[in-house]
């Protein structure tokens, strides 16, 4: 039989098939919730099977298994995208759609979808629209005039003529951001380059966000009309970030344009192609029910809730019933950037679809339910998880602190921070120090943005989407941005002193960087007499002098002042006759020490648990 506490606490006891289900990330207050249990007791057990975590700490999926075979609980580990699933495999919706999943004969290419990301004045709103305007000669009658969020445009390469689809918001904003809620909708991201002015720190930061995501790149070198362009300083510059162009040797395609003149435009089309080609496997099952993203949405005075949505898989359809986000509805008409009317559209297709309840949100899933009533019960259902997940304390996605856990579990290879500093030399002298770090062979530490001022809302989106640290130094995430990382469980640091960052992010590298745990006495004893009990051994009659004494506790047992023995169990308590589970000081009470007999009168017996220390 398990004792019936451990480490001197007692905790709810499940009968081994009893099944409790958390949240990936979830720490042990939450487990604690679910079983009514005392978040530090856990702490203790958990101690006590020799692993040490904080009660706010994200456990990983072993040390909750581990943790649940010792109370009795089968523990099992959801992740949101689980959740979600679940959710679905309830009402029979298979949300599978890649490449990976499908049956080869099911598979259709598919246009690619392009998001132009570049830093701010370089053309992408310019280049955008002379995509748009090179079209008109494709033919559709009119050429584009509503803006929905996305467009689609069509190019003769090789004989055939293809659709590429582009993202009509220009920026990594919104491209992050819907990275950050889990929806991957751009396959290759153009990166716009004013040939007058270089590189800039959003070129950077555009770049890190797609090779982050693993976008492929395609470089638009723009302005070329510009007197003072030179084309040839952007490839050589960005050489530096491992976009190396094709006539260098490297893999990237960089096409030279003019946004305002509509130069070689059709070129740029060509290269996207050329690298959707050569990089990736774009098909899709058009042959299902549809399911995709909301890029865009809003509420429209005649038209009521109205959003734009990626078909990434299937087929939607007029009439369908869909659920997007929190949203749902029969779609009544699907528009699109041409403002006409479709009865289908087909993957990588983006449409406007009327008949929505409400407004989803950007990077919201959506897909197509069997009828009315289960979209609306999968909506009401999604919106619950969400006010849920509001409602529970922000996890740390990762944090100096508990890396070394999640790189010894394979869970992590890599540290990636975000370094933000007040001025551009600190954010260089970090930089370089920090990437100087011998961190051996395990780890990677990479920095994956860095950037003078404030923390922003785009950094905290980049650190989500790619489990980032940031660190800022001389600098601050403030307001509603401080809010959101703490809601969005991302960890921010902050220094002032170049050498503290290094030395905590080394240590954190080399597993230093643990919670410390101390020993705190809980209570003594002092043994009076001996009882010999042929059933339970011996038997200390023995009166508290300080503290109390509880059953479980761990002891230590010493005699003039020197230890005699360690880690000895209180396995039974007794006041008289009755068992009991803890007793005070100035009381006499029966200890059973468990196996351990060596005991005389006057050995003084001192419990102790572990308490975690706070990080100065
Ligand atoms: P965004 O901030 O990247 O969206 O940049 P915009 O598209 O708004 O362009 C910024 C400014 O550069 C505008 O005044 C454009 O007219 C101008 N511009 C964009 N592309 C070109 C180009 O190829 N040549 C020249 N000369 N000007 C351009």
């Amino acid at each position: 039989m398990q004792a019936p506490t451990i480490g001197g606490v007692s905790v709810p006891r499940g009968d081994g098939k009893t099944v409790v289900r958390v949240r990936r990330g979830a720490s042990l207050t939450d487990f604690a919730d679910k079983i009514n249990a005392n978040p530090a007791s856990l702490v203790t057990v958990l101690f006590h099977l020799g692993e040490m975590a904080t009660a706010t700490q994200s456990l990983d999926e072993d040390t909750f298994k581990v943790l649940g075979s010792e109370l009795g609980f089968d523990i099992q580990v959801v992740s949101p995208e689980d959740e979600e699933r679940e959710l679905f495999d309830a009402f029979n919706i298979d949300l599978d759609y890649g490449v990976e999943v499908e049956d080869e004969e099911d598979l259709e290419p598919r246009p690619p979808v392009v998001t132009v990301m570049g830093h701010v004045d370089h053309g992408k709103t310019r280049l955008l629209d002379a995509i748009r305007n090179a079209n008109v000669i494709a033919g559709e009658a009119g050429g584009i005039t509503q803006h929905i969020g996305a467009y689609q445009v069509t190019k003769e390469h090789e004989g055939e003529n293809r659709a590429i689809t582009f993202i009509d918001t220009p920026g990594h904003e919104a491209f992050t951001a819907m990275r950050a809620r889990g929806a991957k909708v751009t396959d290759i991201a153009i990166l716009v380059v004013a040939a007058n002015d270089g590189v800039m720190p959003q070129t950077i930061e555009a770049l890190n966000h797609a090779q982050a995501a693993d976008v492929p790149i395609v470089v638009a070198v723009n302005k070329i009309d510009v007197e003072g362009a030179n084309p040839d300083k952007v490839r050589q510059q960005l050489t530096e970030y491992n976009l190396i162009a094709e006539e260098y040797g490297g893999d990237t395609m960089f096409v030279d344009v003019s946004a305002k003149q509509g130069l070689h435009i059709d070129s740029l089309l060509e290269a996207v192609l050329l690298t959707a080609d050569a990089a990736l496997d774009l098909r899709a099952n058009p042959d299902k029910d549809a399911l995709g993203v909301a890029i865009e949405a809003n509420l429209d005075r005649g038209r009521g809730a109205t959003a734009t949505v990626l078909v990434q898989a299937g087929t939607l359809a007029v009439g369908d019933s869909i659920v997007a986000g929190s949203a749902h509805g029969r779609v009544r008409a699907m528009l699109d950037e041409h403002g006409n009317n479709l009865d289908v559209a087909l993957p990588s297709r983006p449409v406007q679809v009327l008949g929505l309840s409400s407004v989803p949100r950007a990077g919201d899933t959506f897909v197509v339910a069997p009828d009315d009533r289960t979209a609306r019960q999968i909506a009401e259902k999604r919106e619950a998880a969400d006010r849920q997940a509001s409602l529970a304390k922000a996890r740390k996605r990762i944090s100096l602190e508990d890396l070394n856990q999640a790189l010894a579990a394979g869970k992590v290879e890599t540290l990636n921070l975000i370094l933000k500093g007040d001025v551009s030399g600190s954010v260089e002298a970090l930089e370089d120090a920090l990437l100087q770090i011998d961190v051996g062979e395990e780890v990677d530490l990479r920095i994956i943005d860095r950037g003078v001022g404030a923390i922003t809302m785009n950094n905290i989106n980049l650190a989500m989407a790619s489990n980032a640290v940031i660190i800022g130094f001389n600098v601050r995430a403030e307001g509603q941005n401080a809010e959101y990382a703490e809601r969005e469980g991302v960890e921010i640091r902050y220094y002032s002193v170049i050498y503290q960052a290094i030395e905590e992010i080394e240590a954190a590298l080399k597993g230093m960087l643990k919670p410390e745990f101390e020993e705190h006495e809980v209570g003594t004893a002092e043994i009076r007499e001996i009882f010999r009990s042929s059933k339970f051994g011996n038997i200390a009659g023995s009166i508290v002098r300080s503290g109390e004494i509880r059953r479980g506790a761990k002891a230590r047992i010493t005699r003039d002042g020197v230890v005699i023995s360690e880690s000895v169990d209180v396995a039974g308590l007794r006041r008289f006759k009755d068992d009991v589970t803890e007793v005070r000081e100035g009381y006499e009470c029966g200890i059973n020490l468990g196996s351990f007999n060596d005991l005389q009168v006057g050995d003084l017996i001192a419990t102790y648990e572990m308490r975690e220390k706070p990080r100065a």
